[in-house]
């Protein structure tokens, strides 16, 4: 990994001071999650008067944090939610937003703004669904304007979700929480009332066998050392050429080693056969083995094209088949059914020149996960996507020294993203709390201007 020592520099006194004076980009050093530290600091201030406000601030209260629905002037302030759900048209937005306004000066570093609002696709009327667009705006907006390593997402609610639902309370604690560091400008879509929350909320997935391809090294290890921090029992994943560094991440997690090119045939049906034979069941399976042959379209080579596509998404169609045929990869109990992850890319949504074929493979993740959505909740089970934008890991290490740089500060936290911080947001998704939301794909990526 390459160290970021610009930020480091920004960090110190000194170099806070010359960053300050000379308009430089500031990278604030992000508050990450550790299990033992507390949900958040300081006061969180609930804004919007309606019933699913006083949901929200309740559930707030049971987690022990100091909610308010208003602050003195000089007071320091950790989060706000501002909630918007019965806005009727853009017009009823202005009280709840300006009263935002009136805080964002006194925010805390690392502070969380969340904003709750309806589907804007679950209403026909014009005025209901421009108000409902109009805070995802906002939100993004607001994103662009948080400062010290603040940030500022949305909750989305299905039209008649109730707020007290679980996985509204999965989403709100993982966006409030040092889990999401590196999400900002994004938006979490709650659809159903699956899901259940955790009995202990540091090892959410306590007694769940999680398989993780590609967890030799970078963004794979880093799953897998989560993953089993949060509980899970770890099958790790990768080509025989990387046994040696694979089977050292495998000792690390407790877990088990199966070298495996996912390419193969019968990828799923080995994983199956691993998965009954040590644990006797399959919980959650992470997509994350990924390759780049980047090239310009117009050089484009039959070997860069197939093996792209092949590694990235037909392996993870193929697998998918399989397990999804199989009893093993079904838990029937409603709320914690199966989980699938996959990595996209910030390059599947933006494009990325000389990725067409990467490019092509992680939006090809992003439609297959919509598509597979409806199969998982058959079984009470989620699909969702995680698409990273610059993150530091020996991918990244590997570009042009002025390139990295520019990618690196592109975005709203003018900084890189570690492994863990994507790690992260897959413990969130598979976790049991988050079994309503399904389909999505959520960008780390601290919010980034271009693709990856
Ligand atoms: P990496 O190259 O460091 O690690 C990928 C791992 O996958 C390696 O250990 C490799 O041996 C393994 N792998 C490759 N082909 C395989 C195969 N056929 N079978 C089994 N294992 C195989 O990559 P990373 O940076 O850790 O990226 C992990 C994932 O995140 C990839 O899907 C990548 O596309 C995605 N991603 C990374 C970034 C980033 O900034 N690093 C950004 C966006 C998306």
């Amino acid at each position: 990994m390459v160290k970021d020592t610009y930020t480091e520099f920004a960090n110190s006194s000194l170099g806070e001071k010359i960053t300050k004076t000379l308009g430089l980009p500031q990278p604030a050093k992000l508050r990450r999650y550790r299990p033992e530290a507390p949900l958040i600091e300081g006061p969180t201030v609930v804004l919007g008067s309606s019933e699913a406000s006083d949901i929200l601030a309740d559930q707030l209260v049971s987690w022990d944090l100091d909610v308010r629905r208003h602050v003195g002037r000089r007071e320091k302030v950790a989060a706000v939610v501002a909630v918007f759900d019965t806005a009727q048209t853009p017009a009823d937005l202005s009280e709840t937003v300006l009263a935002l306004g009136g805080l964002l000066k006194q925010l805390k570093s690392s502070a969380r703004v969340i904003t709750v609002f309806r589907d804007p696709q679950g209403n026909e009327d014009p005025a209901v669904t421009a108000a409902r667009k109009g805070v995802e705006g906002l939100t993004r907006s607001l994103a662009h304007e948080m400062r010290a390593g603040g940030t500022a997402n949305g909750l989305i609610l299905s039209e008649e979700l109730d707020a007290a639902a679980p996985s509204v309370s999965g989403a709100l604690r993982f966006l409030l929480s040092g889990r999401s560091a590196f999400v900002s400008g994004q938006f979490i879509t709650v659809q159903n009332t699956n899901g259940v929350l955790p009995d202990e909320w540091t090892q959410p997935l306590a007694g769940q066998v999680a398989v993780v391809t590609g967890a030799a090294r970078g963004i794979g290890a880093a799953i897998a050392k989560i993953l089993r921090r949060d509980g899970a029992e770890i099958i790790a994943v990768d080509i025989p050429a990387a046994g040696e560094s694979l089977a050292g991440v495998a000792n690390e997690v407790s877990g088990t080693a199966l070298q495996l090119d996912i390419t193969a045939e019968d990828a799923g049906d080995r994983i199956l056969a691993h998965a009954e034979q040590h644990y006797g069941r399959l919980d959650i399976v992470v997509h994350n083995a990924g390759i780049t042959r980047d090239k310009l379209l117009a050089n484009m080579d039959p070997s860069r094209w197939d093996s792209v596509i092949a590694v990235n998404i037909e392996s993870q169609l193929r697998m998918n088949r399989t397990f999804l045929e199989s009893e093993l990869f079904n838990r029937p109990e409603a709320g914690v059914g199966p989980r699938i992850v996959s990595l996209a890319s910030t390059s599947g949504i933006a494009g990325n020149r000389g990725q067409t074929n990467y490019a092509a493979s992680k939006s090809g993740v992003i439609g297959m996960v919509s598509a597979t959505s409806a199969q998982l909740e058959a079984r009470h089970g989620t699909i969702n996507a995680v698409a990273p934008g610059f993150i530091e890991t020996e991918m990244t290490a590997k570009m042009p020294f002025a390139t990295r740089e520019v990618a690196r500060r592109l975005n709203s936290l003018n900084q890189g993203g570690l492994p863990e911080d994507v790690a992260e947001t897959i413990a969130y998704l598979v976790s049991p709390a988050a079994g309503g939301t399904s389909g999505l794909t959520l960008r780390v990526c601290g919010q980034n201007l271009v693709g990856a």
